[in-house]
């Protein structure tokens, strides 16, 4: 049970509206991998997600923290309460580093919540713990005009499946 789908955007803030549309979608217990190099745009469509959910806090790129959680006031959904946001970069590069270094801020409770919706920034580091159901999208700078990205979804499950059929 998979699908995937491709976007566009031509600017930072349409891949803003585009994490706006997400977030207004995503469920409680959504898990979101964001994959692509530096500047590929992961926290910016990651606010997105934040404002879609109706997070009135800035979301902040957790590089140095690794996660930061954000209240969910009026949830579309009353089980949803919370956004974690996790940021892999400064885990180790090798799976078996980013997995021991993962446990230490107690990862896999963390995608056990599931009042939450998580959203992970370099998700390649932690595929191997990823549920099986989950959305994992890849941004990539297209064109020359550094401006251009785009945004490959892959939905692995009926959760994510459902998501993405509403894009
Ligand atoms: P990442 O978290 O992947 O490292 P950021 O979202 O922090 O990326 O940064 C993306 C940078 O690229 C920002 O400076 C943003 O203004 C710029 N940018 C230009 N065009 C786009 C676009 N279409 N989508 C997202 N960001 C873009
Ligand atoms: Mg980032």
């Amino acid at each position: 049970m998979a699908e995937s789908k491709t976007f566009h955007t031509e600017s930072a803030d349409e891949t803003n509206r585009f994490g706006i549309k997400l977030g207004k979608r995503l469920m409680a217990g959504s898990v979101v991998a964001l994959s692509g190099g530096l500047g590929a745009g992961k926290t910016t469509f990651t606010q997105g997600i934040a404002v879609g959910l109706g997070i009135n806090e800035r979301v902040t790129s957790p590089t140095y923290t690794l996660v930061n959680e954000y209240d969910i006031t009026s949830p579309h959904e009353t089980e949803l309460d919370r956004l974690i946001h996790i940021d892999s970069y400064r885990l180790g590069e090798s799976y078996d580093d980013a997995l021991s270094e993962a446990e230490t801020f107690g990862m896999e409770e963390l995608l056990d919540d599931h009042n939450a919706i998580i959203v992970i920034e370099w998700a390649e580091r932690l595929r191997p713990v990823l549920p099986s159901d989950h959305l994992w999208i890849t941004l990539k700078t297209t064109g020359s005009d550094g401006a251009s990205r785009e945004l490959v979804f892959d939905a692995t499950g009926p959760h994510s499946l459902s998501i993405l059929h509403q894009l």
